[in-house]
């Protein structure tokens, strides 16, 4: 189900500045089930690339790649659709992509400025 947050932006020494973003909220399950997925199939992987020489390496950096992948899943509470926020510093539109998994408070990193603003679901 698609909603409409309403965000604040924070940089310490700045005046917050309002946001928005429509995103879809997954649910525990889901993400389970998502990061379950990711760390199966990179087990397959890397039980198939295992027969590659050097063996271990190949197969040691897929299930590392599997962990990373399903630890990422777990954590993205919201699958961004639309995203809205300027930069409290410097009024950059602040770079967070459509179908990017987050959670909050998230932090944003800002190309023009350098700094990261904290982004959070107003109350
Ligand atoms: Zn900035």
């Amino acid at each position: 189900m698609t909603q409409t947050l309403d965000l604040d932006i924070r940089l310490g020494g700045h005046s917050p500045v309002a946001g928005s973003m429509m995103a879809q909220r997954r649910s525990t399950g889901e993400r389970a089930t998502r990061a379950a997925g990711f760390l199966i199939l990179f087990l397959f992987i890397g039980a198939g690339v295992v027969f590659i020489p050097p063996h271990i390496p190949w197969a040691a950096v897929a299930i590392v790649t599997g962990v990373v992948l399903a630890f990422k899943q777990w954590r993205s509470e919201y699958r961004v659709q639309q995203f809205d926020g300027k930069c409290p510093r410097c009024g950059t539109e602040l770079p967070v992509k459509s179908e990017e998994g987050v959670r909050f408070p998230l932090k944003v990193t800002c190309f023009e400025c350098h700094h990261e603003p904290v982004v959070t679901i107003r109350d």
